[in-house]
């Protein structure tokens, strides 16, 4: 039987729409339909199958606006990422675009005959999205599996599942054939949970909390079903006194207030070399404070509110720690926060160790560029992370000797679309994004052709 769900603004509390669940039938029933439909897309000439994604691409550009103001109404997103999530879809759906013609295998030199390999899809590809990122996070997944061959099952999250329904239907309307491309709202332990039982489905796309990833990668090993995992993070930010201080502060802010801290890249931690300490604190106050936490519609916004109550109070309970200051944040309805600046006592605090995913950063001082490595590494993570400094040599360094995934210096860039994304240790497993994604869609076959 299927259930209905309210989606409530986070901003306002109120009641944005009423949605379906899916029930088990009914998921069983769309995979059915990605097994069938994906008898003839894999057969869809490669020129074809990109023409239709650089229209499907052009189709949710056109539908910018809209689709921006529901992620707004739905997830609390400031205007400003959410136009960026619009785009990143389109960006990465045209990225992919190009390849269908460009799947190339090898041809392997051999005696007798001739020996060449073959991408091959996997059949049904699996998406499990969490709220967070619901768009880019969606396309990260959707595109290069479409590229290359592949139908497409997808769960949005339970509270965030309007954007993603929206572009099912732009799919359609883009001339994707029906059951390509499919949309399944409803619960993890149900809809989520049948993508990893299902034996029609090849592959499981995972993006979410490392808990449930390990619960769906055991599940996968029993069909030894292919499976990519971005989980947690507990990323630093790591800032050198050589550095420009008053340049890493004022970024420092954006670097873990981005989509108020729920972000699987927060530089939830601040190390910062103890003889910058007093300099980078007050610069970096000043920063905070300014920090626009407000309706999220508006221009000007840098941050909204929260995604939910039960996030709101999985936060606060971080809060019993000494606290060096805070921003500022609307009161009335809506799960809002304040920017947080926490100083833990030692290394075993638990916002220094357990991901927050909230607009709150620890900070603490090191000595020297191995006690910096050795804190940063001090993690069941390794996702993100930044280095603040002005000399090259040890930029590369400690770039070298960070165990994470995406690195930046001077900067806290995370994501290109074009460039690889993901986590070391219990970050995850695999990467999504930039030229090799497409290799975890595809299985290599080799065949032998006798010369006889
Ligand atoms: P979550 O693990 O609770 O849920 C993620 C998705 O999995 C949801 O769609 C949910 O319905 C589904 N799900 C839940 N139980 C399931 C089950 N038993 N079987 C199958 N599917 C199931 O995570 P969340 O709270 O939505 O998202 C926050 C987490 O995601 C954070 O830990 C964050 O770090 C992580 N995240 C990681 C990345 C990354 O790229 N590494 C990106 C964004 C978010």
């Amino acid at each position: 039987m299927s259930h209905t769900y309210d989606v409530i603004n986070p901003a306002t509390e109120k009641l944005v729409q009423t949605i379906e669940h899916l029930d088990l039938e009914g998921t069983d029933a769309v995979i059915a339909k990605a097994a069938k439909a994906f008898e003839t897309w894999r057969h869809v000439a490669p020129g074809e199958r990109a023409k239709m994604l650089r229209r499907f691409a052009d189709v949710i550009a056109d539908h910018k606006e809209e689709l921006a103001q529901l992620e707004i109404a739905n997830s609390g997103h400031t205007r400003g990422n959410a136009l960026w999530e619009v785009d990143n879809v389109v960006n990465v759906l045209t990225y992919y675009s190009a390849a269908p013609e460009r799947l190339f295998g090898r041809q392997i030199p051999v005696a007798g005959g001739i020996d060449v390999t073959f991408k091959e899809p996997l059949g049904v590809v699996a998406v499990i999205v969490p709220w967070n990122f619901p768009m880019p996070i969606a396309g990260w997944g959707f595109a290069p599996a479409l590229a290359a061959g592949n139908t497409v099952v997808l769960k949005p999250a339970e509270y965030t599942p309007l954007t993603a329904m929206r572009i099912g239907e732009l799919a359609l309307l883009a001339g994707i054939p029906s059951g390509v491309f499919n949309v399944l709202p409803g619960k993890g332990s149900i809809v989520g949970a049948r993508f990893v039982t299902h034996p029609a489905v090849r592959k499981v796309v995972f993006t979410g909390s490392t808990q449930v990833g390990k619960g769906i990668m055991a599940g996968c090993a029993d069909q030894v079903k292919r499976v990519t995992l971005e989980l947690g993070g507990k990323s630093s930010n790591i800032i050198f006194a050589d550095a420009d201080i008053e340049k890493a502060a004022a970024a420092a802010p954006g670097s873990f207030l981005d989509n108020a801290g729920q972000d699987c890249c927060a530089r939830s931690r601040i190390l910062i070399q103890k003889s910058a300490f007093d300099k980078f604190m007050e610069h970096f106050e000043s920063a905070i404070k300014k920090f626009r936490v407000e309706d999220p519609s508006l221009a000007t916004a840098e941050m909204g509110p929260l995604i939910s109550r039960k996030q709101y109070d999985v936060v606060q309970t971080f809060l019993d720690e000494p606290v060096a200051f805070t921003g500022s944040a609307p009161s009335g309805p809506g799960y809002w926060m304040a920017p947080t600046v926490l100083l833990p006592k030692n290394t075993q605090a638990r916002s220094w160790r357990e991901e927050v995913f909230g607009p709150v950063v620890s900070v603490m001082t090191f000595e020297d560029e191995a006690d910096a490595i050795s804190m940063a590494n001090d993690s069941e993570y390794g996702l993100s992370g930044s280095i603040w400094t002005r000399d090259i040599g040890r930029a590369l360094r400690v770039s070298r000797g960070v165990e994470t995934g995406n690195l930046s210096v001077n900067s806290h860039s995370s994501v290109r679309y074009w460039t690889p994304f993901g986590g070391f240790k219990q970050s995850g497993l695999g990467r999504e994004l930039g030229p090799d994604a497409l290799d975890s869609f595809t299985e290599v076959k080799n065949v032998f052709i006798s010369n006889d």
